[in-house]
C-alpha cells in the first residue's frame, strides 16, 4: 500500500469527472511482484495536506489546523477550568466545521452589488441540520451554528440497554423532511463508536441519506466501528487517539467530555 499526495497525471481525467479527494486505485506495475494499491488525494482541490488521511481508516479526516491542534492541547490538560473547556470546544468545533462544510454543493445565485448584477453562489438544498448526541454534543452545537446559523437543529438522546448492552433512543427529534437534508452529528468522543453507529443508524430510519460525523477526538475503534456500519459517513475529527481503555475511555483523550463541559465531575 502506498500514498501518495497527487494525483498521478493519468488518473487526473478520472479525479476531475469524480471529483473527491480520495482514491484507491490498483496500481498495475510491469512486474507481477510490484502490483499493489495506491491511496492518494487530490491535493489541488484539498485543503488537507499529506498525514491528513491515511489508507487505514479511509472515512476519516483529521483537521490539522496548527490553531486546531493548540486547542486541542489545551482541552486535553486536567487542569483546564470548565469556562475554558466550553470555549475550546466551541472554537474547534467551528474550525472543524469549516472543514466539514467544505464539500456542500453550491448553486448559481445572481446577486445586485451596488454597481451591477453578477453571478453568486450560495449552499444549494434545504438547510443544513445538526445533531448533536446527548449530553456532550450539546457543547458543540453554537460552534458549527457559528459558520451555518440558519442551521436546524435536532436532537438525539441514546442510552445503553442492560440487557442488550446496544444502545437505544430515549429522545429522538428532528426535521420531518430528513430525505432532502444534510446532517451533522455531533459527538465530542468517538469511542467505541457504538452510540455513534446507532445515532446514524437513527437518522437513516428517519430518511436521512447525506450525514457527516464531526467530533472531536477520535478511537480507532470507533472509528472502524463506525465506517463498518456506514461506510458512507465521513468522519472530522481534530485527532485520532491512540486506543481505548477497558472503561471505554480514549486515550490519552481529554477524560468525560460531558462532565468536562457540564463540571459534573
Ligand atoms: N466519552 C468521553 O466523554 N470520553 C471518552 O474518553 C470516551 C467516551
Amino acid at each position: 500500500m502506498r500514498h501518495h499526495c497527487r494525483v498521478p497525471s493519468a488518473a487526473a481525467s478520472f479525479v476531475q469527472e469524480v471529483g473527491q479527494r480520495i482514491f484507491v486505485v490498483a496500481c498495475v506495475a510491469r512486474q507481477p511482484q510490484h502490483y499493489c494499491l495506491v491511496f492518494f488525494h487530490a491535493r489541488e482541490v484539498s485543503s488537507f495536506r499529506r498525514m491528513d488521511t491515511t489508507p487505514a481508516f479511509p472515512t476519516l479526516r483529521v483537521v490539522s489546523h496548527p490553531l486546531v491542534q493548540h486547542k486541542l492541547s489545551l482541552l486535553r490538560d486536567r487542569a483546564t477550568p470548565t469556562k475554558i473547556f466550553k470555549e475550546l470546544v466551541d472554537e474547534i468545533a467551528t474550525l472543524i466545521a469549516y472543514e466539514a462544510t467544505s464539500e456542500l454543493t453550491l448553486e448559481p445565485a445572481p446577486v445586485e452589488t451596488p454597481l451591477e448584477r453578477t453571478e453568486g453562489k450560495r449552499v444549494s438544498g434545504k438547510k443544513l441540520t445538526l445533531v448533536p448526541i446527548l449530553r456532550a454534543g450539546l457543547g458543540m452545537v453554537e460552534g458549527v451554528a457559528r459558520l451555518v446559523p440558519a442551521a436546524r437543529v435536532g436532537h438525539i438522546g441514546l442510552y445503553r440497554d442492560h440487557d442488550t448492552l446496544e444502545p437505544v433512543d430515549y429522545y429522538f427529534k428532528v426535521p420531518s423532511d430528513a430525505s432532502e437534508r444534510d446532517f451533522f452529528l455531533l459527538d465530542p468522543m468517538l469511542a467505541t463508536g457504538g452510540s455513534a453507529a446507532a445515532a446514524v443508524a437513527s437518522l437513516k430510519r428517519a430518511g436521512a441519506t447525506r450525514i457527516r460525523f464531526l467530533c472531536l477526538v477520535a478511537a480507532p475503534e470507533g472509528v472502524r466501528r463506525l465506517a463498518q456500519a456506514h461506510p458512507d459517513v465521513i468522519v472530522y475529527c481534530a485527532a485520532l487517539d491512540r486506543e481505548l481503555n477497558d472503561q471505554g475511555y480514549i486515550l490519552p483523550g481529554l477524560g468525560d467530555a460531558g462532565d468536562r463541559l457540564f463540571g459534573t465531575r
